[in-house]
């Protein structure tokens, strides 16, 4: 029987249990183990290490970890609390996260599309009032991040018929998709994007990244929807630009705080839109064959999946 897998997590002692139950199923020749069952020898032996977000001071007590697995998609936490480790992070990319994630995106850019926000508006005021229809070939959505889930967000977007532009740190080639890169490269995007979708995850480099000069960019009446991370946003120019009237509605699934603290007064602004961090969660079946594949490939040939930049922050 080779070395105990620890799983170390902070989650509820039931959800930690699933996640043990169903990787255990997918590793029948592992022994996966909650942090708290682990020996002094388990800890000693460990080079594999499952997380969900993990408290660093249970990974401190696993001297020889090689590489740890997350099953979520997001690093900015790992990067930050663990990036001195010498051990390698790697994340989740899961082809089902990113189809869960399209369709998100794809739901609420069509929210703003069809002018929901503003038919919920003139309902309460009853008012019967039609306001002109817009093509989708007339209608350009942006994305900021063009990883796993905002390439799948804009083949999807553009397989409906979407204007459909991208932006990434490097340059990229997506079919029917046009694609930019660069400080030039993103004021070109941001200029014509009518809905606006941040798909960045949060680094230095990224925090605050979509402030006032990007609302200002913006076209007249254009909407947000941000499903990366919150803090990318600054959410006092988003206020003042919605309040301006500069921008029509935010979606917003990920917040500074989470939750959303309930004084927040963004739970009651007209053209914000808050969702609870539901826009792609971590399907544990997928997730965990994931996983499994990717231990069982180094335990068999020793290879490594590819382990998060330390100095890119993703
Ligand atoms: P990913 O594959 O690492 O893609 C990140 C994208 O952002 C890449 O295209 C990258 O450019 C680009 N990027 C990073 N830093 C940049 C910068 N400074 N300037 C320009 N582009 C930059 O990540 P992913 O799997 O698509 O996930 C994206 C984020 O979604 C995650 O980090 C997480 O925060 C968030 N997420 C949210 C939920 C939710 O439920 N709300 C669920 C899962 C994930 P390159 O292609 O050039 O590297």
């Amino acid at each position: 029987m080779s070395e105990v897998i620890p799983f170390v997590s902070q989650l509820e002692l039931k959800e930690e249990q699933e996640w043990i139950e169903v990787l255990s199923r997918q590793l029948p020749k592992e022994r996966i183990v909650g942090f708290s069952a682990l020996t002094a020898a388990d800890k000693k032996d460990a080079k594999i290490a499952i997380v969900a977000n993990p408290n660093p001071d249970e990974i401190s007590q696993l001297p020889n970890l090689v590489w740890i697995h997350s099953v979520w998609a997001g690093v900015e936490r790992l990067v930050g609390e663990l990036g001195d480790q010498p051990f390698g992070i790697v994340r989740l990319i899961d082809p089902e996260l990113a189809r869960t994630m399209a369709e998100a995106v794809l739901a609420w850019s069509l929210y703003l599309h069809r002018d929901m926000p503003a038919y919920a508006r003139q309902q309460k005021n009853r008012q019967w009032k039609e306001i002109p229809y817009r093509s989708v070939s007339n209608r350009t959505v942006g994305i900021l991040g063009l990883g796993e889930l905002g390439t799948a967000a804009a083949q999807l977007l553009a397989g409906i018929g979407f204007k459909v532009i991208g932006w990434s740190r490097s340059q990229k080639q997506v079919d029917n998709v046009i694609t930019k890169s660069g400080e030039d490269g993103l004021a070109e995007t941001v200029s014509r994007s009518d809905i606006l979708v941040s798909l960045l995850p949060l680094t230095d480099q990224t925090r605050g990244l979509i402030d006032k000069s990007v609302f200002d960019n913006l076209p007249d009446q254009a909407g947000l929807i941000n499903f990366g991370r919150g803090p990318v946003v600054a959410i006092e120019d988003l206020v003042r630009a919605l309040d301006q009237g500069r921008l029509s509605h935010a979606v917003l699934d990920v917040f500074e705080q989470e939750p959303l603290p309930t004084e927040s007064a963004l739970w009651d602004h007209d053209a914000i839109t808050v969702l609870p961090h539901i826009s792609a969660p971590t399907n544990m079946k997928t997730a965990s064959e994931i996983v499994a594949r990717n231990i069982v490939l180094y335990r068999q040939k020793g290879i490594l999946p590819v382990t998060v930049s330390r100095k890119l922050g993703y």
